[in-house]
């Protein structure tokens, strides 16, 4: 009986995974990390491809049927866990200590999306690509460019780490259960050094997500409800000039490399202003 706590959808369709492989670009020297084997469907691709593929399945029930689809892969091996509380850093070191490059490869349980994604990127883990079914909607955010309703805090953080290219739309008729949403393959490939520069990285994720609070109202009112009281928010106006952005604009419209001049600026300023 399948968990739709669980995000259990399985993949059905053999050209979808091929799809799914094929992006991730392995070969005997690579290392594949998966997360949610399920019954082992794409695993099993994997293993054929890469070198090594290690995959962290939390539902126990699913281990006898893995133990038994991976029987003739012993490049492949099982990991029981939540992947969002797995010690990657050390999983890595076990499992991949011989490989010339992981990248991470999966059919993902779409209400953990974010919080995996951000986990693989944040961790600086030694990754070349990272290949994920996920949900349409969430694959456009990632890939969105400024100026429309799909760019957000999710498409920066995103994109300062990878450079993303959407693989292919995915009906929803290739699952069992079938989802209620549309779904796609997205290819993060992992930078290795980031779009812009900036003195302080948390502190410029923190102006981007203050940014986008209230999305409808301007970039002037959402970072001064963050960074200023009543009294001091008309200096707010002196940083935005400096960077020369408009404070009546919304934060949608500026580019990555604007949040980056503008975190810096925001910060030296609070630095000497408290
Ligand atoms: N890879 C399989 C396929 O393509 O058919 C199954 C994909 S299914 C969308 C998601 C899988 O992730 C399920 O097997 C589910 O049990 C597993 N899963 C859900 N939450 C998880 C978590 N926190 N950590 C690890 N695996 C999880």
């Amino acid at each position: 009986k399948l968990k739709k706590s669980l995000g259990q959808n399985f993949l059905i369709d053999q050209n979808v995974l091929n799809k799914i492989v094929g992006a991730a670009e392995l070969d005997a020297t690579k290392g594949a990390l998966e997360i949610g084997p399920g019954i082992g469907a794409l695993t099993q691709q994997l293993a054929k491809r890469a070198g090594r593929v290690v995959a962290i399945e939390i539902d126990q029930r699913l281990l006898p049927i893995l133990e038994e689809t991976l029987a003739p892969f012993p490049n492949a091996s099982v990991v029981h866990g939540d992947v969002l509380e797995v010690d990657l850093g050390a999983l890595f070191a076990e499992h991949f200590a011989g490989v010339s490059g992981v990248s991470v490869v999966a059919n993902l349980p779409y209400y953990i999306t974010t919080p995996i994604i951000m986990k693989l990127l944040q961790q600086k883990l030694p990754l070349e690509n990272i290949v994920v079914m996920i949900q349409k909607e969430v694959a456009e955010r990632m890939a969105a460019k400024p100026g429309g309703k799909d760019y957000g805090s999710l498409s920066i953080a995103v994109q300062y780490y990878c450079d993303p290219e959407l693989v292919t739309i995915v009906p929803h008729t290739v699952f069992i259960p079938q989802p209620n949403v549309d779904s796609a393959v997205i290819r993060l490939k992992v930078r290795r050094e980031a779009p812009v520069r900036t003195d302080d990285e948390a502190f410029f994720f923190d102006v981007v997500q203050a940014s986008f609070v209230q999305r409808r109202k301007t970039i002037y009112n959402n970072l001064a409800a963050r960074y200023f009281s009543k009294e001091t928010k008309e200096q707010l106006g002196e940083v935005l000039a400096s960077c020369g952005i408009d404070p009546s604009r919304r934060a949608e419209t500026l580019g990555m490399d604007e949040f980056a001049a503008l975190a810096d600026a925001l910060r030296r300023h609070l630095a000497v202003n408290g």
